[in-house]
């Protein structure tokens, strides 16, 4: 026998079935990825179609303390003869997925951007001090009418998947006769403006698979943008501080406008009794201007 298959099949040609059989076991597996990665982009689908994914939950106190800032921070530059700025704040949540205040970091601004300081530390130490969670972002955009320009598009791509927390949810992924795991990463944003429009959109973080020799694992991700979103309002708390007096101080202290070639933080720009806005200008320029 053995003679008989060595004259019959040479070396040669049972390399090539080899080689057959290897492409096309190649073929099946890279098959399997293309299928579970359908399997998860199917499942990420109907979510933002009906589920988790398809709209932002917010508290109506949330978006009142938000108009609040942008009607203070619109009165503020009117009165500094200061044209229209964007103005961006984090959003905060508890444990639920459920946007329930907004916070103010240091920032700088102009009429269409704003550089929100934003690091990996600050949602951890964020958290110890107040037990919650900067969950997201969210702008205003002035007296602008509101929408996602390419800018926030790439923001909300790049920059806020990388350093706000978001929220997470598990989809199913059916497969033969189980149902595979896995975990997607959400994060809600809203526009504003003085006008008080809202616009929301949700983007989407969600895992891709790719094979490594005979297992398939979550290695990559993916990226949906789901924009125009519906707001479910819920009613919440009313976060602190609420009155106008605290927010102006909070806007003072922390935003940085042009001024210039460079910005200036808002509490130069207003004006005193004791001198006028030019002056204290002057004064404080050296100091407090920053060039970015
Ligand atoms: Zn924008």
């Amino acid at each position: 026998m053995n003679n008989i298959t060595s004259s019959l099949y040479d070396d040669s040609f049972l390399d090539y079935l080899q080689q057959r059989r290897a492409l096309a076991e190649q073929l099946v597996k890279d098959r399997v990825a293309k299928d579970l990665n359908k399997g998860i982009d199917d499942a990420v689908s109907r979510e933002v179609e009906n589920g988790a994914l398809s709209h932002v939950k917010m508290t109506r106190e949330a978006r009142d303390r938000a108009q609040g800032y942008i009607s203070n921070f619109r009165d503020i530059l009117d009165g500094a003869g200061i044209e229209n700025q964007e103005l961006g704040f984090y959003l905060i949540s508890g444990d639920q997925p459920v946007i329930t205040d907004i916070h103010l970091n240091k920032q700088w601004v102009n009429p269409i951007h704003c550089d929100i300081v934003v690091n990996e530390q600050m949602s951890e130490r964020y958290r110890r001090r107040t037990g919650k969670r900067i969950a997201s972002w969210a702008h205003s955009h002035g007296s602008l009418s509101v929408f996602l320009s390419g800018t926030d598009i790439s923001t909300l791509k790049n920059i806020v998947p990388q350093y706000y927390e978001g929220f997470k949810l598990d989809i199913e992924v059916p497969w033969g006769d189980d149902n595979l795991k896995y975990q997607v990463h959400y994060f809600p944003t809203v526009v504003m403006n003085n006008a008080g429009d809202i616009y929301a959109a949700v983007q989407v973080k969600y895992p891709k698979v790719t094979r490594q020799g005979d297992s398939y694992m979550p290695s990559r991700h993916s990226m949906r943008l789901a924009s125009g979103v519906p707001i479910r309002w819920v009613q919440g708390e009313r976060p602190e501080p609420y009155d106008d007096k605290s927010i102006r101080e909070d806007l003072m202290a922390k935003v940085r406008v042009p001024y210039r070639r460079g910005y200036t933080l808002l509490s130069n720009l207003m004006p005193s009794q004791e001198s006028g806005l030019e002056e204290r200008v002057r004064n404080n320029s050296k100091q407090s201007l920053y060039v970015q």
